[in-house]
């Protein structure tokens, strides 16, 4: 074992790591080779109801205490993470496969980045004063309770940071399910809390399978649900959560766009299509795996991107030089290549990878894969692949772009490559996404909203936008005169 920060058991609750073997298992595998690294189980009712009575509890002090606390408590966890960064992200190649390469910089790093911003508003979520004329209002910004969160298996430590550091900001407590293929970063980030100060309790782990996902969502103490996974799991977790009028966060899958007009810079086109298709072996909700590309433009971009691709170093995920790691389990891998035969048979063409690369047969990998040729009505371009396959499809006007590049129940992200500012914003504003790129792709500063619209989900993460989503407004009317009645 290349590292020794396992954690110790399976749950995190009240403060401290607890087990309960009755539990089914879990067997946490690491992508590059398909070991078993670590062994868990999944969380029992007694553990569920641990993990919810302890969260009730914590948040009640959580919330009483001044909110420039609060605050201060979520800057030092930022900071916590940011001086185990190597050690964290070490973990996290571990539990993901994603090359430490790309962990270094981009998942303790990004949540303590949340936890900076949202410990920073902790102290600015204030109600207004309505005046009446004589009367007024004034508004209290509360905490919804007690929210749930549940994981995708990309980006588990980026995640559980993304939904904990604006919950808690608000006031809330924090009960979190990792997806069962990554189980072990949350764990790290519930003792780091604890080491920050803040009260046992305040953000627990469970691990478990979809059912442990669905006790959370339809407890009777959860206030508020918010889940980051696919949209078949969003459908049902926001029926669930619907039954007991709870509040929602859905962050979804996509099928999104990237636009590159004739007058684009190649150069920078073709590097935003390789990061929106490859980075974290194309397991991004927001990839731009439609990639349209002006006609006039065709040949030079794709005899670009694939120069580029087959350049790419796979190899094993703990080596900082990789580039490429595997995909997260032999599940995910096998999906991905059928839809790869799927696009061969209905006619795309196959401008790089493919397969397995050699060599590579033991862990889960798959080649950067590119296709040309691809039209709007094949599977590849119309279904979430959640994997290196990036399409390339051709076009050569404004307005029809726009319509083919709206045309999917999808809406999460978007991006255009073009030297016109002018059609730069035109476009964008045409697109049907949440988060749109000019000039870029796939950079989400936790400054910004993120979140998609259409089947891509409701509500945003990140930004001052997100205190919306974890807090509620109480209306308080003072009366500074008499009563009257009729009678
Ligand atoms: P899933 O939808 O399969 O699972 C997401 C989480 O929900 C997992 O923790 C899962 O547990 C849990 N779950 C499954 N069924 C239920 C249920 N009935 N009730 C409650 N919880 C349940 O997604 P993946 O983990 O496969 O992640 C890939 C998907 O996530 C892709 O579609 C991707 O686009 C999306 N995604 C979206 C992002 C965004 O921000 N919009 C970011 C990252 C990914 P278990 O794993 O045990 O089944």
């Amino acid at each position: 074992m290349m590292i020794d920060v396992q954690p110790t058991a399976s749950h995190f609750i009240d403060g401290e790591y607890c087990e309960d073997e009755a539990g089914a298992p879990i067997g946490c595998i690491f992508a590059a080779t398909g070991e078993v690294i670590a062994r868990l189980h999944s969380a029992t009712p007694t553990i569920v109801d641990r993990a919810m009575e302890s969260a009730a509890r914590a948040q009640k002090e959580w919330a009483a205490r001044p909110p420039v606390e609060r605050g201060r408590v979520l800057r030092r966890v930022a900071d916590i993470l940011r001086e185990r960064n190597r050690e964290l992200s070490e973990l996290e190649t571990l539990d993901t496969g994603k090359p430490l390469q790309e962990t270094l910089v981009a998942d303790a790093t990004s949540g303590a980045d949340a936890l900076e911003y949202f410990g920073g508003l902790a102290a600015t979520i204030t109600g207004e004063t309505v005046p009446l004329g004589g009367d007024f209002v004034y508004t209290i910004r509360e905490p919804l309770g007690v929210c749930v969160g549940i994981g995708a298996w990309n980006y588990p430590t980026q995640i559980a940071c993304w939904k904990a550091a604006p919950a808690l900001a608000c006031g809330n407590a924090m009960v979190f399910k990792p997806s069962e293929m990554t189980p072990l970063c949350a764990l790290k980030l519930a003792e780091i809390f604890i080491e920050a100060g803040a009260p046992a309790g305040l953000f627990n782990v469970v691990q478990g399978y979809g059912d442990v996902g669905a006790a959370l969502a339809t407890d009777p103490r959860t206030d508020k649900v918010s889940l980051t996974g696919s949209v078949p799991t969003g459908r049902k977790v926001y029926a669930v959560a619907a039954d007991g009028i709870r509040h929602v966060t859905m962050e979804l899958g996509g099928k999104s766009p990237l636009i590159v007009f004739d007058d684009a810079d190649i150069e920078n086109a073709v590097s935003a299509a390789i990061n929106g298709n490859f980075y974290s072996s194309g397991q991004i909700c927001s990839n731009g795996t439609r990639v349209f590309v002006h006609k006039a433009i065709e040949d030079a971009f794709v005899a670009r991107l694939v120069e580029r691709t087959r350049a790419a170093k796979i190899g094993d995920p703990r080596d900082e030089d990789t580039q490429l790691g595997p995909m997260i389990s032999k599940v995910q891998r096998d999906k991905v290549l059928s839809y790869i035969e799927k696009a061969k048979d209905e006619g795309a063409t196959f401008a790089h990878g493919g397969g397995v690369p050699d060599g590579f047969d033991k862990g889960f990998y798959i080649e950067p894969t590119v296709f040309t040729g691809v039209t709007d009505g094949m599977t590849v371009a119309c279904e979430e692949v959640f994997g290196p396959v990036l399409s390339v499809l051709t076009f050569s006007d404004e307005s029809e772009v726009v319509a083919r590049a709206n045309d999917t129940p999808f809406g999460l992200a978007a991006g255009v490559f073009t030297r016109d500012l002018t059609r730069a914003h035109r476009v964008v504003a045409a697109l049907e996404a949440g988060t749109c790129w000019i000039n870029t792709y796939n950079l989400t500063p936790v400054e910004a909203p993120f979140g998609g619209v259409k089947l891509s989900g409701v509500g945003r993460e990140n930004s001052k936008a997100a205190i919306e989503h974890y807090s509620q407004v109480k209306s308080v009317y003072v009366a500074m005169g008499d009563v009257e009645a009729p009678y």
